[in-house]
């Protein structure tokens, strides 16, 4: 079969090879990729910033944004040939740490969790993979393609998860939703937004290409105007950063509403200093209870969170997230950034490559 492999922390190491048919362990799928979905963490492990292959071994199967079909599933699994699935991303930790003992491998305490195309384990670019069956998770048949949105969609169900669970320690009913950045992630979180009956609004700097009409269709309001003004004229109750840009991210907290709610979603690098106010940012955020959350990755109820918001959505609207299909065997076309681009992925489609 085919596989996209990199030897990481090495930059150009990017390479279609061939690589024996796996063989699904008791209790695994056996499963036959349709598409992967390329994002900014790819990039980095395809620049050599990023990334650890299996140990013992000097490359790594690049992708873990997932979907495929069941091939060959297990008796008693849930699963059955044809069926639509993604498979998760990170593994508990081996020792294990008490979130992962507890199913929370999201919020690994030791850092020893792996993660199938990024750390440790394989990924999900070949034309077969295996999965644990408790670590796949089924998808609506009738979205097609558009599932492989699922791993970003699961990252955003857990952002709105740790918005609920800050915001209900005392009485919340949030109305107005602010998401920064309008790639994938924001746009994902400004859907399930509005899923929850939510004045949402996203703001990003462009003001061409797809970002605009994706926001208004959704029923959300969309904004190019200067960060401030934007703001301090929403007063949001919760806010979904998705730029990890530093003025952003402090701009947000000194402008929510009174306890308000902002999870930060965007890694951003280092060694980029802002000018703040910390005094008055202090002040803000304890005369107002405000909460400031980090959130990372997802666990299998933020799977199954985002099966649900992905069903419930408009299929035609998914479909335009995806700016841009590429036959894997033309790969390199991925990774090189076009200018209306929201989602890229890789086709396995065998009669297209
Ligand atoms: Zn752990």
């Amino acid at each position: 079969m085919r596989a996209l492999t990199v030897r990481p922390l090495e930059a150009d190491t990017l390479e279609l090879c061939e690589l024996p048919d796996p063989e699904p362990a008791a209790g695994d799928l056996l499963v036959e990729a349709v598409a992967v979905g390329v994002c900014g963490t790819d990039k980095e492990i395809v620049r050599g910033d990023y990334g650890w292959a299996p140990p013992g071994q000097d490359r790594l199967v690049l992708g873990h944004e997932s979907l495929g079909r069941v091939r060959r599933a297990p008796a008693g699994s849930g699963f059955a040939e044809g069926d639509l699935v993604v498979g998760v991303v990170r593994r508990p930790d081996p020792v294990p740490c008490g979130a992962c003992a507890r199913g929370q491998f999201d919020m690994c305490r030791n850092g020893r969790y792996t993660e199938r195309g990024i750390k440790e384990i394989h990924g999900f670019a070949s034309d077969l993979w295996t999965v644990e069956s408790d670590y796949a998770v089924k998808l609506d048949r009738t979205l097609g393609d558009v599932g492989v949105l699922m791993e970003p969609t699961s990252v955003v169900a857990k952002a709105w998860d740790q918005v609920d669970k800050v915001g209900n320690r005392a009485w919340f009913e949030p109305r107005t939703a602010l998401v920064t950045g309008a790639g994938p992630i924001g746009l994902l979180a400004a859907l399930i937004g509005v899923q929850r009956g939510l004045d949402v609004h996203v703001l990003d700097r462009v003001t061409e290409g797809p970002k605009p009409g994706l926001v208004a269709d959704l029923g959300a309001t969309y904004h190019a105007d200067p960060m401030d003004e934007v703001f301090s004229k929403l007063c949001p109750d919760v806010v979904i950063e998705a730029t990890g840009v530093g003025s952003v991210v402090f701009g947000a907290m000194a402008n929510t509403n009174a306890y308000g709610v902002l999870c930060l979603t965007g890694v951003s690098a280092a060694g980029r200093p802002v000018k703040v106010d910390a005094g008055s940012l202090n002040r803000d955020i304890v005369l107002q209870n405000d909460v400031v959350v980090g959130s990372v990755n997802a666990n299998l109820d933020h799977y199954r969170a985002a099966a649900q918001a992905l069903a419930a959505a408009d299929r035609d609207w998914l479909a335009r997230l995806i700016t841009r299909r590429v036959p894997v065997g033309r790969f390199p076309e991925a990774f090189a950034a076009g200018p209306d681009d929201v989602k890229v992925v890789l086709s396995f489609d065998r009669s297209g490559s």
